[in-house]
């Protein structure tokens, strides 16, 4: 991890074992928890270590990790039997995307019929 400033978010933290998490997954470079206030039957959260405010901060030669998370996703909904059903990915971007911790992440829901998307 480099000394950038959201190393000191809440996800920085989980990362370092700093502070619990119920982890899913983990590889060299992300990490996969249960979000602690769930918004669907299954909720869990894809984070890169590398630090990354927010989507509008990533640069070109960090798009693939985002690629990481998607996919890992996805391997993640296929092995705990979620895929035939389906489920929902989601990125939040600062104040109107509804983002709250400065640490990029994508969310899979799933485990019940969605609503659709809106304000
Ligand atoms: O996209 P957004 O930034 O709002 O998502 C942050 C998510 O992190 C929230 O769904 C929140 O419940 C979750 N969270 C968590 N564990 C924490 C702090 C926040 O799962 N310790």
């Amino acid at each position: 991890m480099s000394d950038n400033a959201t190393d000191d978010t809440i996800f920085g933290k989980i990362i370092r074992r700093e502070i619990p998490a119920d982890i899913v997954y983990e590889d060299d470079d992300l990490i996969a928890f249960r979000d602690i206030s769930p918004q669907a039957p299954v909720h869990v959260l894809f984070v890169p270590k590398t630090p990354i405010a927010t989507l509008d901060a990533l640069s070109p030669d960090q798009a693939s990790l985002v690629g990481r998370l998607v996919h890992a996703a996805a391997a993640y909904a296929r092995r705990e039997g979620l895929a035939e059903d389906g489920y929902r990915v989601v990125m939040n971007c600062n104040g109107h995307g509804g983002q709250t911790v400065f640490q990029i992440h994508l969310h899979l829901l799933a485990g019940a019929q969605l609503g659709r998307f809106g304000t």
